[in-house]
C-alpha cells in the first residue's frame, strides 16, 4: 500500500482511513494484535530498543500496533501531532496530571466538570500538594482572577456535565497562555466531529473514548492528545511507567467506533434538538439545558465554537427528587443508566449518581439540583424516545 498523507483528508475520511498499515497479510480491516511483548532480531537490537536508539515496539504497557493505529487516527482527527490511549478516561485525566503537576503546582478547574475529575483533583492530587480552585466554567474573568504564580493548568469540560454550559475555548486558551499555563479540554461530549478544541488554542484534549467513540457503549477507554513534545516529555513517559493502557481489543472496537463517528454524532444531535424542543413545550418540565434553544445563555457561543449542538440534553422538572425520580421510572424503553454517547437513549439523576459523591454544598455551587434529569440521546426513532419520556409527564 502506499503511504497516503491523510492529513490533507476530510475528518470523514482520516476517521475510516487514517492509521493503519496493512502487514504482509494483506488484510482490509484493522487486525487486534493480542500480544504482551515484541521479538528482536538479536540482543543488539533489544538494546537499541530499550534505549530508544531504534523506533519499535517493545512491549504492549508501551506501544501496541492496533493501539497506535487508534492513537494516530485521533490525532489527526483533532489536529494533535500525537495521541496516547489510556484504559479509561479517567486513567487519562489522571495521566495529564501526573505528567504535568507537582508537589506546590496550582490548578484552575470549571466546576461543572465531570464528578471523578472534580475528586480526581481535590482528593488524589490534593493529597500530593497540588491545589486545585473550582470556578464558573463560562466565566471568564473568574478564570483569571483564580490564576496564581504557580498555577500550571486549566482544566475544563465543554459542552459541561450535566448542566450543558459552553466554555469560550479561545478567549480560554489566551488567558491560560498570558499567565504562563496549558488549557486542557475534556471533548468527550462533542468529539472532534463537532469540535477541534487544539485548533482554538488548547494545548491538550482530553478523552474518555467510552462514550461517542464507542458509541455503543461496549468498552472504557481515553485518550490524550497533544504537542510531540508534551506527549514525549510528560506523558509518555508516565504511561509507560504508570501502565494504565488500553487494550488492543478495546483500542480496535474504538477503531470501529471512529469510522462511524460522524454519521452518529450528526444522527445524535438531530435528535438530541428535536427532543430539546420538544421539552420545552411540556407544562411539567421547569428549564431544558440545550445550547441549540436561543434561550441558552451560551448558544451563540455553541453556533461558533461547534459544528452541532451536541447529543446531551438536560431538564429541570417541578416537583423535586420525586418528580425527577418518577419521571425516569416511568420510562419503559430508555436505560437507567450513567453511561452517554450510546445509540441507546439513556437516562439519569445527576444528583444522586454520577454527582452523588459530592458533597451537597459542592453540588449547590455546580448548579447541579435534586430536579435535574439527564439524557443522552440516542439514535432509537424520536417519535418512540418522546413516548416514553411522556409517560412520565402526564401520570
Ligand atoms: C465519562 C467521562 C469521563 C471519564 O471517563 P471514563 O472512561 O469513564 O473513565 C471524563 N470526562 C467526561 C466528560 C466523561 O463523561
Amino acid at each position: 500500500m502506499n503511504e497516503i498523507d491523510w492529513n490533507e483528508y476530510a475528518l470523514e475520511t482520516q476517521a475510516i482511513r487514517a492509521g493503519q498499515h496493512r502487514t504482509h497479510e494483506d488484510e482490509h480491516s484493522m487486525p487486534i494484535f493480542m500480544t504482551s511483548s515484541y521479538v528482536f532480531k538479536s540482543a543488539e537490537e533489544a538494546a537499541l530498543r530499550f534505549t530508544g536508539q531504534q523506533a519499535g515496539n517493545i512491549y504492549s504497557r508501551f506501544t501496541n500496533p492496533t493501539v497506535a493505529a487508534f492513537q494516530d487516527r485521533l490525532a489527526m482527527m483533532e489536529k494533535g501531532e500525537r495521541c496516547l490511549a489510556f484504559a479509561s478516561g479517567m486513567a487519562a485525566i489522571m495521566a495529564v496530571g501526573m505528567g504535568l503537576l507537582k508537589v506546590g503546582d496550582h490548578v484552575v478547574c470549571s466546576r461543572g466538570v465531570f464528578g471523578n475529575t472534580v475528586l480526581m483533583f481535590q482528593n488524589y492530587f490534593g493529597k500530593f500538594g497540588v491545589e486545585t480552585d473550582f470556578v464558573d466554567l463560562t466565566d471568564v474573568n473568574a478564570w483569571e482572577a483564580a490564576i496564581k504564580p504557580n498555577t500550571r493548568l486549566l482544566f475544563l469540560e465543554t459542552p459541561s456535565n450535566p448542566l450543558i454550559e459552553i466554555a469560550d475555548i479561545r478567549a480560554l486558551a489566551d488567558v491560560a497562555h498570558a499567565h504562563n499555563c496549558l488549557l486542557v479540554v475534556d471533548n468527550c461530549f462533542c468529539t472532534p466531529a463537532l469540535q477541534k478544541p487544539l485548533e482554538l488554542g488548547a494545548d491538550i484534549v482530553v478523552h474518555s473514548a467510552t462514550k461517542y467513540i464507542d458509541g455503543q457503549g461496549r468498552c472504557v477507554g481515553g485518550a490524550v492528545v497533544a504537542s510531540d513534545e508534551i506527549i514525549e516529555k510528560y506523558i509518555y513517559p508516565y504511561l509507560r511507567t504508570g501502565g494504565a493502557t488500553m487494550s488492543a481489543f478495546n483500542a480496535w472496537i474504538f477503531l470501529g467506533g471512529l469510522e462511524t463517528l460522524s454519521v452518529r454524532m450528526k444522527a445524535h444531535c438531530d435528535n438530541a434538538t428535536a427532543l430539546a424542543h420538544w421539552l420545552v413545550e411540556q407544562p411539567a418540565i421547569a428549564k431544558v439545558n440545550y445550547p441549540a434553544l436561543t434561550s441558552h445563555p451560551q448558544h451563540e457561543l455553541a453556533k461558533r465554537q461547534q459544528s452541532h449542538f451536541g447529543g446531551v440534553v438536560s431538564f429541570e422538572v417541578h416537583g423535586g427528587k420525586k418528580a425527577a425520580w418518577r419521571l425516569i421510572d416511568a420510562t419503559q424503553m430508555l436505560s437507567i443508566t450513567a453511561n452517554l454517547g450510546d445509540v441507546k437513549t439513556t437516562i439519569t439523576h445527576p444528583a444522586t449518581t454520577t454527582h452523588g459523591r459530592l458533597s451537597s454544598e459542592v453540588r449547590a455551587k455546580a448548579g447541579i439540583n435534586d430536579n435535574l434529569v439527564r439524557i443522552s440521546v440516542g439514535l432509537e426513532a424520536i417519535e418512540d424516545i418522546k413516548a416514553d419520556l411522556a409517560r412520565g409527564l402526564t401520570n
